[in-house]
C-alpha cells in the first residue's frame, strides 16, 4: 500500500465511519480514475472543490464504496454530481462534464471466498489494473440538475415540484398522494 492510499483510506473512513473492504474497494476505484485522468488525489482539497464541480459519477450500487467516492473525489448527491442508478454492481461510471471525457471502472474480482478481515488489505495491495475491468460507461452523462416551481398537492396540501405532480382523477396530486391513492384502489 502507498502512501497515498493509506492517506486516502483514513480520508474516507472518516467520513464513513469505519473502515472495510467496501470502502478499500472506492478508493481503489478513485485512485485508477486518478491515474487515466491525471488528477492530484494527494493535496488537501477534493478534485472537485478545485475543478468546479465537473466529475460526475454515477454508481451502480448504494454500498460502503460510495463514501470514498464522495469524500475523495466529492461527487456529492446534493450538488448533483453522483447519482445512484443500483444495479448491485461494484461499478462507476465517471464524467467530466468539461473535457467531455468518461470512464467506467468495474470491479473485476469476486472477494466473497476471502475472509471479511482480510479483505481490505487484499484489495488495496491489489494493483488497479488486476482489480477493476475499464470501458466506456453505458450511459450518458446525467442532465444537470433543473431547478423547479413548486406547486401545491390538493390531497395533502404540501408543496412538491411541479415535475413530481402527478394528475389523479382530475386532481393534481404529489407523488406520494398519487402512491396512496393507487394503492387504495387496489385492496
Ligand atoms: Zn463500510
Ligand atoms: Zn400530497
Amino acid at each position: 500500500m502507498t502512501n497515498t492510499t493509506e492517506k486516502l483510506m483514513e480520508k474516507a473512513s472518516a467520513f464513513h465511519g469505519h473502515v472495510c473492504g467496501g470502502l478499500a474497494i472506492g478508493v481503489k476505484a478513485c485512485e485508477a480514475l486518478a491515474e487515466f485522468w491525471n488528477l492530484n488525489l494527494s493535496d488537501s482539497q477534493v478534485p472537485n472543490s478545485t475543478l468546479k464541480e465537473k466529475i460526475v459519477c454515477v454508481a451502480e450500487n448504494d454500498s460502503c464504496s460510495i463514501d470514498a467516492i464522495q469524500s475523495i473525489l466529492g461527487c456529492t448527491l446534493g450538488s448533483g454530481t453522483l447519482f445512484v442508478n443500483n444495479v448491485g454492481k461494484q461499478a462507476f461510471s465517471f464524467f467530466d462534464r468539461e473535457s467531455q471525457k468518461s470512464l467506467r471502472i468495474c470491479l473485476n474480482v469476486n472477494f466473497d471466498s476471502t475472509p471479511k478481515e482480510e479483505r481490505k488489505n487484499i484489495i488495496l495491495a491489489t494493483p488497479i489494473r488486476s482489480l477493476f475491468k475499464y470501458s466506456e460507461p453505458n450511459i450518458a452523462v446525467p442532465r444537470r440538475a433543473k431547478i423547479f416551481r413548486n406547486a401545491r398537492c390538493e390531497r395533502c396540501l404540501e408543496y412538491s415540484a411541479e415535475s413530481c405532480i402527478r394528475l389523479y382523477g382530475g386532481k393534481l396530486v404529489c407523488a406520494e398522494c398519487y402512491r396512496i391513492l393507487r394503492d387504495s384502489e387496489n385492496i
